[in-house]
């Protein structure tokens, strides 16, 4: 981390527009971004794979070219380390979107949520129906329906195309390239206050950093997203009351306003609309769900210093500070376990089992504090128990296929790691770690053949044949796997073929 990789200047926007407007000031605001992108190394790391997209300017954004967009931001995302691939936690926040969803006029579009450490409360839509979260976000919220709110809202920017929409009419006056495009939403959705201190550096006025919607599209996804919250069975109220909140931490803090603030301008107009909304609603509180304080504790854990995670769930007990008493101690035993206090912790999860009815969270949580005490035979069957009751529960099988790595059961690990493929079969680093087991019991022709499926998936096309060529010379495997090698082989060129051909457009 802390290196450049950019590897030269940025581009800056082509052409001047010839009527001031508010796209105009967009563009200029995706200008200043770029300026930012050669000072902050994380996003210059980024900047080296995205103008894979095409160099030239397109004057629409069709919705394969969003999805193109979306798939390269979001293998650049999945390798930022604070990205959150823990799969209790994505599989909860996809649970809450595709609950959205189902509730939204468009069932049948890609839609991907996910989880980004950032303290910032913030969420984020990009191009193709990734929508992003940060974890601050996620434990500001002060119910679940307030979290589902700002997600619909986000939901219905990407509904109602509102990315494209404002790529088309600003290319018409400028030609910014798909890929300058990208790069800009980017750094404005993952990273404000990186790019923001990269522009003071480079002078320019922090006032022109973010790339915000404009209020009509705000509008525009209050009124969607309030529709669909309320479809959902959520809350509808919580979407209101969290704005509010916001808009008052806003006026607290004057330049410290939230990120979400900044990037989804809030006036005291749009509240008033969704209030109204609300007036004319039945009143229906619903339940937060045991899930979602749960997932909560376990991001709260990994926040910050591992005693001060003890303190703060011991404190919440003692002082009965809770609407979910579970939720707390297992809080409070995913603190211990991280700081090392693995008998404490175990002690937490026997009352915790004896007081509330069983989840498959606990489960894993026993199991990690069984392998923190070294007892990682006593792990794998217990997780392999569990693997029995909760035979959908995906985190439970990924838990047991790293425990079986660490043991040193390559064949079983791989075996476990198959089934999480066919089930995911989007990951990259399920081939990784099925790559490392392959290559510990010396499969040298799989090994090369998971390896390529993962460079396949982090958009490296090249990589991905160098791979396979390694595995057809590498002898040690059997005809009709040799046949599989070759015909992906055969794919994968046609598929970099296809590739040079768009970018040669
Ligand atoms: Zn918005």
């Amino acid at each position: 981390m802390g290196e450049c990789h950019a590897s030269g200047p940025p581009r800056a926007p082509r052409g001047e527009p010839s009527q001031p407007s508010e796209y105009h000031n967009a563009v200029h605001r995706i200008g200043s971004f770029l300026v930012a992108l050669a000072l902050v190394p994380a996003l210059g790391a980024r900047a080296q794979t995205l103008p894979d997209l095409g160099e030239s300017a397109q004057t629409e954004l069709t919705p394969q070219a969003e999805r193109r967009i979306g798939d390269a931001m979001m293998r650049e995302i999945r390798r930022d380390p604070d990205f959150v691939a823990d799969a209790e936690v994505s599989d909860y926040i996809q649970h809450v979107g595709f609950r959205l969803v189902a509730a939204s006029p468009e069932t049948r579009r890609h839609f991907e949520f996910f989880v980004v450490r950032d303290r910032t409360v913030n969420a984020f839509a990009m191009p193709g129906g990734y929508i992003g979260v940060h974890t601050g976000l996620l434990l500001a919220a002060q119910s679940e329906s307030e979290f589902a709110g700002v997600l619909a809202h986000e939901l219905a920017h990407v509904l109602q195309r509102h990315l494209a929409r404002q790529y088309e009419a600003q290319s018409k006056a400028t030609a910014l390239s798909l890929a300058a495009f990208a790069l800009a939403v980017l750094a404005a959705r993952s990273n404000p206050q990186a790019a923001q201190a990269g522009i003071v550096a480079a002078q320019a006025t922090p006032a022109a950093v973010y790339l915000n919607y404009s209020r009509d599209f705000e509008r525009e996804a209050d009124r969607v997203g309030y529709q669909i919250l309320e479809a959902s069975g959520y809350d509808p109220a919580g979407m209101p009351a969290f704005f509010e909140r916001l808009q008052k931490a806003t006026r607290l803090y004057e330049n410290n306003a939230p990120v979400y603030v900044r990037t989804h301008p809030l006036t005291t107009e749009r509240i008033a609309d969704m209030q109204n909304r609300q007036a004319s609603a039945p009143y229906r509180q619903r339940p937060d769900s045991h899930e979602f304080q749960l997932v909560r504790a376990k991001l709260r854990v990994a926040d910050g210093r591992p005693e001060d995670a003890v303190a703060y769930f011991r404190t919440a007990l003692a002082e009965r500070r809770f609407a979910d008493e579970a939720a707390v101690r297992y809080g409070y035993a995913a603190a211990l376990a991280r700081a090392g206090d693995f008998k404490a912790a175990d002690a937490e999860i026997a009352l915790l089992r004896k007081k509330a009815p069983p989840h498959p969270m606990y489960e894993t949580l026993a199991a990690r504090i069984k392998a923190g005490t070294g007892d990682l035979a006593g792990a794998e069957r217990a997780l392999a128990a569990a693997g029995q009751a909760y035979p959908d529960v995906f985190a439970i099988k990924a838990e047991r296929a790293e425990i079986l790595q660490r043991l040193g059961r390559h064949k079983e690990a791989a075996a476990a790691l198959d089934g999480l493929i066919k089930q995911r079969p989007g990951e990259a680093r399920l081939y990784q770690a099925l790559a490392r087991s392959y290559a510990a019991v010396g499969a040298r022709t799989q090994q090369h053949r998971a390896l390529a499926e993962a460079y396949y998936l982090q958009g490296s096309v090249p990589a991905a044949i160098e791979q396979l060529q390694l595995a057809q010379s590498a002898g040690d495997s059997d005809f009709y796997t040799l046949s599989a090698v070759d015909a992906r082989m055969r794919e994968l060129k046609r598929i970099q073929l296809e590739e040079l051909k768009e970018r040669r457009k």
